[in-house]
């Protein structure tokens, strides 16, 4: 199928660009890297009047180390993240989990602030940028702020950015001292969107969990911290497995969808595997450090 006729605007400045979701909001779409929305558009899964190509604005591109935090414009693309010095040096869980999203022509085109805006619930940013407890910064009509990932993602698609928002940039927190971070994912092929996954991020000491979160994707609506499972795990000691008791936990944590990826109870059956894995390769690399 075809797109829809819409509009195509591409402004040349933030501000315009704002202006005109303020104009249009509901009737507008942005764009990014394209490679979700235009598949929806040609799908007619979505038809806006209009279409505001942001790729001109220079302001949302970029990565940068600050004090405490790097600095990811909403434009960078994919594979600019996943070449990154800086992101390998101070965003491990980033770079281990970037060559699972997609492939590289998909990667070339798709931009970070694209993955976070769309919170598709199978994605592995969204899931990561929350494990780190990153900041959101988005920008509309009246000015700008920041929205805690564990504040951003509300459900199926839908997050804290209202119509007339554009996400502008991501603030990761450096790794603190001891901090280490595992990533693992179930998919029917490599590039898919995950069936399931988890991206842990752990302080541990003589093999005890001082700290430790674990945010799940691909089985629910939506990235979810393992709240029950991480505090089961606090102040234990890992012996090579993970007691049945500690694993029940996440039953309260996860409410896994039915769908033609797989059962409720068979992801359910993934995310504790997935779950022991991430742990076990957490405190292997705590050991390396
Ligand atoms: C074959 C294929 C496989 C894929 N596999 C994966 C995968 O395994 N994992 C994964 O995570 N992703 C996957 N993707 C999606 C890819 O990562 C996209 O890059 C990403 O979902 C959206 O980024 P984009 O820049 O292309 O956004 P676009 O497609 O341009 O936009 C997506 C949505 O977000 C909104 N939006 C985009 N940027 C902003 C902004 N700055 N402010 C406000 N709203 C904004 C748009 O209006 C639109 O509604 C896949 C895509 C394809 C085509």
């Amino acid at each position: 199928m075809k797109a829809p006729k819409f509009r195509f605007i591409k402004p040349q400045s933030l501000s315009e660009a704002i202006g005109l979701l303020s104009e249009f909001e509901d009737e507008a779409r942005i764009l990014a890297g394209g490679q979700s929305l235009i598949p929806t558009l040609n799908m007619r899964l979505s038809q806006p009047e209009v279409v505001i190509d942001i790729n001109k604005l220079d302001e949302l591109k970029g990565i940068s180390l600050e004090t405490d935090h790097v600095r990811i414009g909403a434009m960078t693309r994919h594979v600019e993240v996943m070449g990154s010095a800086l992101v390998n040096e101070n965003l491990p869980l980033i770079a281990e989990a970037l060559p699972y999203v997609a492939h590289v022509a998909v990667r070339n085109r798709g931009t970070f602030g694209g993955s976070i805006a769309l919170a598709d619930p199978a994605a592995e940013l969204p899931a990561c940028i929350l494990a780190l407890q990153a900041e959101i910064v988005l920008e509309g009509p009246q000015g700008r702020r920041k929205v805690d990932a564990d504040d951003f993602f509300h459900g199926l698609y839908d997050t804290a950015m209202r119509p007339d928002e554009i996400l502008t940039e991501v603030l990761l927190p450096l790794a603190k001292p001891g901090e280490v971070f595992s990533f693992m994912e179930l998919s029917r092929r490599k590039g898919d969107y995950a069936q399931a996954g988890v991206a842990c991020r752990a302080l541990i000491s003589s093999k005890t969990f001082e700290n430790i979160r674990l945010v799940y994707f691909g089985s629910e609506l939506k990235p979810t911290v393992g709240e029950n499972v991480i505090r089961a795990l606090e102040g234990q000691t890992w012996s090579g497995d993970i007691d049945e008791k500690i694993f029940s936990q996440l039953e309260d944590d996860l409410d896994p969808i039915d769908n033609l990826h797989g059962s409720a109870a068979l992801k359910m059956h993934w995310q504790k595997v997935l779950t022991k894995r991430a742990i076990a390769a957490a405190v292997e690399k705590t050991e390396l450090v």
